[in-house]
């Protein structure tokens, strides 16, 4: 772990990690105990007067360094998160580690943008305007499914705003932001950024009760969103919370099938479906249902699932034996139901490591539990609908509210869907397109408050207000 500037070992349980693709024991770590949280975060709150007065050009070259050295180890840190999470590691090169040296490029330049409004006279005779500050010791707690890049949103905005930082990566996945220790060591006064190791249950939540804390950014499930909001009610902490999705994707009739297909293939599928937007509930007018889950059924048959060290690997395994079996779970109960049609997949692939088929269901109800509940693995549901009234009532008769997408010709009926979609991102004609400089969040039971975008940075600031008598 990572405290105050050293290097050192937890005095907790070990935590063994997997490489999912074998199922083997790759690493076993020794996890926080709350002696170790308590002095990451007094290494926090003591870097802290020294960081919040840094200008933010220097603050900013602070980042442009971390991104040099992740963009120039980026071979090295692919192959770890490859190992760790199973994913392919083509696609980790190719697409992950250039969003994240972009993350922290945006906000070494956001940090330089930084204000509040400009001056005025409210008052007779007196002066107002607004600052906006860093929060202060700030807590970071991570999901698996994109190790490095949810590090990434999460510290790049908070370090630009001034914030100190003690950040837990997932218990599953901590070995890519640790294999980065001597560059956060060396390009950050010591202290500024903290690492942590351990469960949510014992480190997630030590953090999360700290009342030397300012503030939890969470990514992760509904449950544990719950789990923190209440947690942190107890000292009336900030909280942030990036949670789970189910996304709908509403097809008309007048959609290019084409670009649906090819959305869907890739969308649906990208890192194993593990994706908290992954592209999952499909909604198709009836008209064009037939062509869309014949064409889709090849698509999704057409994908290859291979080890994650293969170029030609489209998808690696699930992250955990665990999550495969509830993945299963989910696929086994929607099969036995009399509507259902499995057209692609179905089934875990035998072998030690963790591998699901890509798998796609049609005619199933808009109440049935695989199309209401967050699969979180390789699978897409085909649902017809009728009217366009009907098609949103189901897109919004979600508890989760992440991100939607709309296909159609018509661009009326995009326009006047995506005002009334209950959903952080509406996507019109593509589904899963990010760019640093837009907000990422959700709505509803999806969580609160932004990542990425100048909103990422304002969220991590405290605006106050100061009035000067003439
Ligand atoms: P998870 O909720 O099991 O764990 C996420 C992190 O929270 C881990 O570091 C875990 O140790 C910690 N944690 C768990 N329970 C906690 C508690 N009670 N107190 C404090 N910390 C706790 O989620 P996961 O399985 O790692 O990730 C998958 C979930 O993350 C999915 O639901 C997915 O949709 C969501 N996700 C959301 C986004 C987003 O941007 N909204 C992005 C990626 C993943």
């Amino acid at each position: 772990m990572l405290i105050g500037g050293e290097h050192v070992r937890g005095g907790g349980k070990p935590l063994e990690l997997l490489d999912p693709a074998t199922g083997q024991v790759i690493e076993t770590l020794a996890s926080a105990t709350q002696a170790d949280v308590d002095r990451a975060v007094a290494a926090a709150a003591a870097a802290l007067p020294g960081w919040r007065a840094t200008p933010p050009g220097t603050r900013a070259q602070c980042l442009l360094a971390l991104a040099q050295d992740i963009e120039e180890r980026a071979a090295e840190l692919a192959a770890i998160e490859s190992r760790n999470t199973g994913k392919p590691l083509h696609l980790v090169l190719q697409d992950e580690l250039p969003a994240i040296v972009d993350c922290f490029r945006f906000y070494a330049g956001a940090a330089r943008t930084l204000g509040g409004p400009a001056a005025g006279e409210y008052v007779a005779g007196h002066t107002s305007f607004v600052r906006r500050d860093p929060v202060g010791v700030v807590a970071q707690i991570a999901p698996w499914n994109y190790p490095l890049m949810m590090a990434a949103w999460k510290m790049a905005p908070a370090l630009a705003a001034g914030n100190t930082v003690v950040f837990k990566p997932s218990e599953w996945t901590p070995l890519s932001v640790l294999a980065l220790q001597d560059c956060w060591a060396r390009r950050l006064p010591p202290g500024v950024l903290n690492l942590v190791v351990g469960t949510g249950a014992t480190v997630g939540q030590a953090l999360v009760r700290h009342a030397g804390v300012r503030m939890v950014s969470l990514t992760g499930s509904v449950a544990a969103g719950r789990s923190v909001q209440a947690t942190a009610a107890g000292n009336l902490k900030r909280t942030h919370l990036e949670l789970g999705g189910k996304a709908p994707v509403l097809v008309f009739d007048d959609a290019d099938l084409a670009a649906v297909v090819a959305g869907i293939r890739s969308a649906g599928f990208y890192n194993a479906g593990q994706d908290c937007t992954a592209a999952c509930r499909v909604y198709v007018q009836r008209g064009i249902q037939d062509r869309l889950l014949q064409q889709l059924a090849d698509a999704v048959a057409s994908l290859k699932v291979g080890p994650p060290g293969d170029a030609a690997t489209e998808l690696g395994p699930l992250i955990h034996p665990q999550h495969r079996e509830r993945v299963a779970g989910f696929v086994q109960r929607a099969a036995d139901l009399p509507r259902a049609r499995v057209l692609a997949g179905g089934q875990a692939l035998p072998g030690p490591g963790c591998y699901f088929q890509p798998t796609l269901i049609a005619g199933l109800a808009h109440d049935d539990e695989i199309v209401r509940e967050e699969v979180f693995g390789p699978v897409v549901t085909v649902t017809a609908f009728d009217t366009e009234e009907q098609a949103l009532g189901w897109a919004n008769d979600s508890e989760y509210g992440l991100a939607a997408s709309v296909w159609t010709g018509d661009a009326a009926r995009g326009m006047r869907l995506v005002a009334r979609l209950e959903a952080g991102v509406s996507w019109v004609n593509t589904h899963f397109t990010y760019t640093a400089e837009m907000p990422h969040g959700g709505v509803k039971q999806s969580g609160h408050g932004s990542d990425l975008s100048v909103l990422g940075l304002h969220d991590y600031t405290q605006p106050r207000h100061v009035m000067w008598r003439h």
